[in-house]
């Protein structure tokens, strides 16, 4: 087969080595679009990120072409009507980051439950007192998870080996669940009620816009933690600094905050085209929750891990593998 592959750097290619003793790989760092398609016309198999262009414009010229290997989650740049009615099949990564991101929950809330940062600040500058580094334990304290997806279900892992007790809310609760993890579904008053610490795992959509907002940090405990690695727009950004001034918060760490650009979906974030596009720095450093003494902010980065990024790469090697023995996965059109 002629695979040819879209919008890779250089470190990524290696990965695609594997295919190399039968079949024929070409590279390039650009995506597909409409004004290069013709240079591939002759392509059996195309593996793309998000920004090339798979529209039936471009489709219809890539005459030979049996399976579009995005890797991506997302798929919405691949038009999926013309490929079930050309039996093109297209295959994604359903999942890259979900121990990943539950692992940052925890990098976050560990960082500030022992001071981490002030405490390594401290020493750099050879200060090794102890004066106003007190923390506190994570075991037997009630963590609130909102969402018990796949990252939801795995911090609820990580938590109970820490001996935290777990409550969750879930629009859609699947009750076998509590038993299997270990935690109890309450009702979100409940769960913003019992809380000593809360971590956000929803989808950011017109229902969880604004989910924490005024209202919802004054039904908290006073001193409650807030972790959010979901979606930045999730908390009212206002209502939580007023929180944290008032010490109703006392500490959050956020992965993600409203101001950030609109991502799709996390391995945009490492892409060169995102990075021309939009400086996160200067919009994070603009922040006034990043000068807060009790409040940390990574930038985005809670998927990003070697394995979680290798992960992407391996998947879709395995989907252009599998497609070519007659028994594709990951499919999600045309198979
Ligand atoms: P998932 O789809 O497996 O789980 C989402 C859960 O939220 C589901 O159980 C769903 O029923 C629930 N839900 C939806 N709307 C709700 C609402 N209004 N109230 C309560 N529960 C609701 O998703 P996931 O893989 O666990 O990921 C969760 C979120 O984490 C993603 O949507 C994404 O925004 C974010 N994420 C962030 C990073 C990062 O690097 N920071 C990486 C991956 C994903």
């Amino acid at each position: 087969m002629k695979i040819c592959v879209f919008e890779t750097e250089s470190w990524e290619r290696e990965t695609f080595e594997a295919l190399a003793d039968e079949h024929e790989i070409t590279h390039t760092d650009k995506p597909l679009t409409a004004d290069n398609v013709d240079e591939y016309k002759d392509a059996d198999v195309v593996s793309v990120f998000i920004y090339s262009d798979l529209s039936a414009k471009v489709l219809d010229k890539l005459e030979n072409l049996k399976l579009v290997a995005t890797r991506s989650t997302g798929f919405d740049h691949v038009d999926t009507q013309v490929c079930e009615e050309r039996g093109i099949t297209v295959s994604n990564v359903p999942t890259y980051g979900t121990n990943t991101v539950a692992e940052h929950v925890f990098a976050l809330l560990l960082a500030l439950s022992h001071r981490m940062i002030e405490a390594t600040d401290r020493t750099r500058r050879g200060d090794f007192s102890q004066q106003g580094l007190r923390g506190f334990d994570l075991r037997g304290k009630t963590l609130g998870i909102v969402g018990t997806g796949d990252i939801g279900l795995c911090t609820i892992e990580i938590a109970r080996g820490f001996n935290m007790n777990v409550v969750a809310y879930d629009v859609a609760p699947d009750e076998a669940l509590e038993e299997k993890f270990g935690f109890e579904y309450v009702d979100f008053d409940e769960l913003l009620a019992q809380s000593d610490v809360i971590s956000l795992h929803v989808p950011l959509n017109e229902h969880t816009r604004g989910l924490l907002g005024e209202e919802e940090f004054e039904k908290m405990k006073d001193g409650v933690v807030i972790i959010n690695t979901a979606r930045g727009a999730v908390i009212d950004v206002q209502a939580l600094l007023f929180a944290l001034s008032e010490g109703k918060v006392a500490a959050a760490g956020l992965d993600v905050i409203p101001e950030e650009p609109t991502v799709r979906e996390e391995a945009q974030l490492l892409h060169r085209m995102f990075r021309e596009k939009h400086d996160l720095e200067t919009i994070l450093a603009d922040h006034v929750l990043l000068r807060m003494r009790n409040v940390i902010i990574t930038p985005h980065s809670a998927f990003n891990t070697k394995e979680a990024i290798q992960r992407i790469l391996d998947t879709t090697v395995e989907n252009i593998d599998a497609f070519c023995a007659g028994e594709p996965v990951n499919v999600v059109a045309g198979g």
